[in-house]
């Protein structure tokens, strides 16, 4: 029996099963894709139209006609809270979408055992990866710095975004040698000594008696 991955919109008046592993997942960074996910790219797992059951309410659906190639693209969505539910295309009859965040546990979408693929990256938003010019946060990013009662940093919230480089250490390598005992020398703990470490010969040879 196919493995079964089921998913649902925001109010849960739609719900959906889908037998079978996705064929891929498509993030499209098309305009149409991000005119009507209302973000940067549409992430679409795709399936045979035949193995996605939907039950309680019906999806409501738009068909839409490209301007470019003359066909039509119908999208889905929950009547009642409006959330995407992807789309079907008379380019790939038999074929549906299924968007990527409505899975119960999306996490299952992963590229070491899925296929993805990026398309129309040419309209790419600049914003949409996680580029170090992008502040990152794992949580919803700070609404403050500060704890209004103690005017303390809050605890609970990250104190540098993700994404930017760290801070230089309060330290440098090269205080910590200073504060090395004199006369000590570290010994290095694996590996041979490197030619310019190793122990030169004293320039005063000790004579034999
Ligand atoms: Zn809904
Ligand atoms: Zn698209």
């Amino acid at each position: 029996m196919l493995i079964q991955r089921s998913g649902q919109c925001v109010c849960g008046s739609v719900r959906y099963v889908c037998a079978g592993e996705p064929e891929r997942v498509t993030i499209c960074h098309c305009l149409w894709c991000q005119r009507r996910t209302g973000t940067a790219f549409g992430a679409e797992a795709v399936f045979q139209e035949q193995n996605v059951t939907f039950s309680g309410l019906a999806p409501a659906s738009y068909r839409h006609t490209s301007d470019e190639s003359g066909r039509w693209l119908e999208i889905y969505f929950c009547p009642r809270c409006g959330s995407n539910f992807g789309f079907t295309l008379q380019a790939v009859p038999g074929v549906r979408t299924v968007p990527a965040g409505t899975f119960d546990d999306p996490s299952f979408l992963n590229a070491r055992h899925i296929k993805f693929r990026h398309v129309f990256t040419r309209t790419r938003r600049q914003w949409s990866d996680l580029t170090s010019e992008v502040e990152v946060y794992e949580p919803f990013s700070p609404p403050c710095r500060l704890d209004r009662r103690s005017r303390r940093p809050c605890p609970s919230l990250p104190r540098r975004p993700l994404g930017r480089p760290s801070p230089a250490p309060p330290w440098t390598p090269r205080r910590i040698r200073r504060a090395r005992p004199h006369g000590r020398r570290l010994r290095r703990r694996r590996g041979p000594a490197s030619p310019s470490r190793r122990r030169r010969p004293s320039p005063l040879p000790i004579r034999p008696r």
